[in-house]
């Protein structure tokens, strides 16, 4: 049943989003106008769009199958019109049955809607809200290594018309930011960004996987892992013949906002 459903169809680019601030949902700059090139430049439209979120940690990996998933205001201390946004796609239970197929330890989640790691970027990639959307947590007790062989187990979805998007940011480290004297990138934040650029294009994922011994520049920019993970996902998904292109880049203070797409 569920494969009439979904249709064959060109293999699909995956992307990695460095989502940065909620306010990137109603604010219009050089990084959100890059969000809204997308769809135009896509081969076809895809049959739904799922997302690896930094904003949705769990024990375990779940997937989100609500049919009409709620928009979730995971975040404090935002104007108020940021609560009022309701990106009002559809779910897609039957390609998060899809993804259990893949993965059979993934558990499913009706309740869970989308959360800002998602719903701040879709509203910008698709504003008509009319491909439905999903998500995938992430197994916040498992190792890089763990995430990275997960993604790739999700290759055969592009060739189903699936578009997955890893959200979160390369160097993310909240407490530097909240303590901030200006924009200005710190230059450990210029390091470790500028290196896992160039290990993308040298195309050792397998640096990225292995962290641990990156020294002074990974730890202040990797303080946790969340927003890193969401990268290893979308990097286990490029194919030897995917072109990987960096759709923006920019960091401001200690956040980068480098965003890729393959393929
Ligand atoms: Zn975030």
């Amino acid at each position: 049943m569920v494969g009439s459903i979904i249709k064959i169809m060109p293999k699909q680019s995956v992307f990695f989003i460095g989502h940065g601030s909620p306010m990137n949902a109603i604010e219009d700059n050089p990084f959100t106008r890059s969000l809204s090139k997308i769809e135009g430049s896509l081969a076809e439209k895809p049959n739904a769009v799922m997302v690896i979120s930094a904003h949705w940690l769990t024990n375990g990996t779940y997937v989100s199958t609500s049919p009409k998933p709620e928009t979730i205001y995971d975040f404090g201390g935002f104007p108020d019109e940021l609560y009022d946004i309701k990106y009002p796609c559809k779910g897609s239970p039957e390609f998060a049955e899809e993804v259990i197929k893949l993965i059979p330890e993934a558990r499913e989640d009706i309740n869970r809607g989308l959360d800002h790691g998602a719903w701040s970027i879709l509203k910008h990639i698709f504003p008509g809200a009319d491909v439905p959307a999903f998500q995938l947590s992430i197994d916040i007790n498992k190792p890089f290594n763990f995430h990275f062989e997960l993604g790739y187990k999700l290759m055969p979805l592009r060739e189903k018309g699936l578009l997955i998007i890893g959200s979160g940011n390369i160097v993310h480290n909240l407490r530097m930011w909240f303590t901030k004297s200006s924009d200005k990138p710190y230059s450990w934040a210029v390091e470790f960004d500028e290196w896992v650029k160039k290990k993308i294009i040298e195309r050792d994922f397998r640096s990225l996987v292995d962290l641990e011994n990156q020294g002074e520049a990974a730890h202040l920019s990797v303080p946790t892992v969340d927003h890193y993970i969401p990268l290893l996902y979308s990097l286990a998904l490029a194919e030897k013949d995917d072109k990987i292109e960096f759709i923006y880049e920019g960091i401001e203070s200690s956040l980068s906002m480098r965003s890729l797409r393959i393929g």
